[in-house]
């Protein structure tokens, strides 16, 4: 099926693109990979009547570190996340779940801030930005404001960002403390999206293996990813060995919105996932 009719603009900075934005209303969408978007559209889901390509815009795109922070550009692909030192050595988390997103085609089109901002509820980013507890920098006409993930994920396919507003930048606080992280999934054959992906990352404690924090989020569990509180707090202050991460991975429990006919045997999965990622993340701060 074609896509409704619609006017189509390519910015080359961002502010050009926020006056387009403000200027079209709740009738514009911004354009970044378009592996989510064009389907909707195709589908008459998404009917805008103007798409902004971001595609044009060079400091969208990108990865630097700033002082404490990893900064991310929205427009930065998969494949590149993937393949960056930087990613590897400050968050190999984000590198771990890129690689694993769909096929080829989508690792070099799809992009961080298009994963984020459409917020699918089986996605392997935004559980890995909430794990991370990053921050996300949204830029409208009125200026740029920060959104902590815990706060940025709202509902199915909903975010808090406003409809004026464009996902800029993602920034990741980078740890100097004895740190690791790490993602464990496991795709749908068909489509390589999680069935269940468990994002994990923890600080030890300067001297001896105690884990001083520890962060773990799920992917295909609910609305949005979710925090496994009750696996945090079964690890802080413990020695980070495979048995107490063991017992801490059986914590994972199912949420009210998962659905019944699956969540026993997501359970299983996610707490395998858990076991894994957990294990993997300890391994990586030592
Ligand atoms: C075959 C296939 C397999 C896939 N497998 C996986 C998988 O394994 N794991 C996974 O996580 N995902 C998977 N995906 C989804 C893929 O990651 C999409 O690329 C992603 O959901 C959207 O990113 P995009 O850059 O393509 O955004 P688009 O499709 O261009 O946009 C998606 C939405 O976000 C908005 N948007 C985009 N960028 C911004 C921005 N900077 N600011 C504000 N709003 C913005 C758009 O307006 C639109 O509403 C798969 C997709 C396909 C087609």
């Amino acid at each position: 099926m074609y896509p409704a009719p619609f006017d189509y603009s390519t910015p080359t900075t961002i502010d050009e693109a926020i006056h387009l934005l403000a200027e079209h209303g709740e009738n514009a969408k911004v354009l970044a990979g378009g592996h989510s978007l064009l389907p909707l559209m195709k589908l008459r889901f998404a009917q805008p009547t103007h798409l902004v390509d971001l595609r044009r815009i060079p400091s969208l795109r990108g990865i630097r570190r700033d002082g404490t922070n990893l900064v991310i550009g929205a427009m930065t692909t998969y494949a590149e996340l993937a393949a960056s030192g930087d990613v590897r050595d400050a968050a190999p988390i984000i590198a771990d779940a890129a690689s694993q997103i769909g096929d080829p085609q989508v690792r070099n089109r799809g992009t961080i801030g298009g994963s984020l901002a459409h917020a699918d509820p089986s996605a392997d980013l935004p559980t890995v930005i909430l794990a991370l507890g990053a921050t996300i920098i949204a830029a409208s006409a009125s200026g740029r404001r920060s959104i902590g993930a815990d706060a940025f994920f709202r509902e199915l396919f909903t975010t808090s960002l406003d409809a004026n507003e464009i996902l800029a930048e993602i920034r990741v606080p980078i740890s100097t403390a004895r740190s690791g992280s790490a993602y464990a999934k496991h795709p749908h054959p068909a489509s390589r999206f999680a069935l269940v992906g468990v994002a994990a990352t923890l600080d030890l404690e300067r001297m001896g293996d105690r884990v001083q924090r520890v962060r773990v989020a799920v992917t295909g569990f609910a609305n949005t990813p979710l925090r496994a509180i009750r696996v945090e707090e079964a690890l802080v202050g413990r020695i980070a060995d495979a048995d107490t991460i063991a017992v801490a991975a059986m914590e994972l429990d199912a949420s009210p919105d998962t659905p019944d006919d699956s969540s026993g045997y997501k359970v299983q999965l996610a707490r395998v996932c858990a076991d894994l990622a957990l294990g993997r993340a300890a391994e990586r701060a030592r």
